[in-house]
């Protein structure tokens, strides 16, 4: 079990939004909001599977690609990711963050348990991200979040996070770490990012969500996690999504 020197052999990578914390739309309403402040984009599409890379660095950058002709600089970045903190920070206080329903207790089981370390990957930037865990009362270390602050692309990102993890529980990096390694997300990208790195994928949702999670390849998929029975019988035997 737990204890000092105790290395858990698996991994379970969360994304945050939508998978661990009920935040999508005010993600959305607080990223075009801060690209309006920050540099006057209106009109900016909400539909982020139109994006190349699904995350808020990479969104901005596809923008500013298109909208004036160049990359984004770090300067740009920062400018964005400060008007998203501000926005971010008063819709924060005004509506708290709701945790999808079970996810705190399950994290915790996880990593009470011991068998399971626990990381998150992220697309959004890393003040939101922590904050969003934090008021959601979600125990993930912040040495075991991988953001949009430091990749662009969500296979860095999961890869960064598979990375730090490894560091923080004292294992190796690579094909000497975690003996499984699996990925949990609400959105199509998520599944796409599993199945590019080859990790075996839960998708969390429900309803039309949990279709379209389905027909991309996820074969497994959780509604919540208040079954933490179930999900942890899926951890163990969820496979890499195929189409
Ligand atoms: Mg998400």
């Amino acid at each position: 079990m737990t204890g000092p020197g105790h290395k858990p052999a698996k991994l379970a990578v969360f994304d945050v939004d939508g998978t661990l914390t009920r935040t999508y739309d005010d993600d959305i309403e607080a990223f075009t909001g801060a690209v309006r402040q920050a540099f006057g984009f209106e009109g900016v599409s909400d539909d982020w599977s139109g994006y190349r890379h699904v995350t808020d660095s990479g969104i901005l950058d596809e923008l500013l690609r298109d909208r004036l002709g160049r990359a984004a600089t770090p300067a740009d970045l920062s400018a964005a990711e400060a008007s998203y903190g501000a926005l971010y920070g008063a819709m924060v206080a005004a509506r708290g963050v709701r945790a999808v329903p079970g996810a705190p207790a399950f994290v915790r089981r996880l990593l009470a348990e011991g068998e399971w370390a626990v990381a998150a990957a992220t697309g959004a930037w890393r003040t939101p991200a922590e904050l969003r865990l934090r008021e959601a009362d979600i125990p993930i270390d912040p040495a075991c979040i991988a953001t949009s602050s430091e990749h662009m692309a969500r296979r860095d990102i999961v890869e960064l996070a598979i990375a730090r993890a490894a560091v923080h529980w004292g294992l190796a990096e690579g094909p000497d770490g975690f003996a499984r390694v699996v990925l949990l997300g609400d959105g199509l990208w998520d599944v796409k990012t599993a199945r590019a790195l080859g990790f075996p994928f839960i998708g969390v949702g429900q309803g039309a969500a949990a279709a379209r999670l389905e027909a991309a390849g996820a074969g497994y998929i959780a509604a919540d996690f208040t079954d933490g029975d179930r999900l942890l019988r899926l951890l163990e035997t969820a496979i890499v999504p195929t189409l």
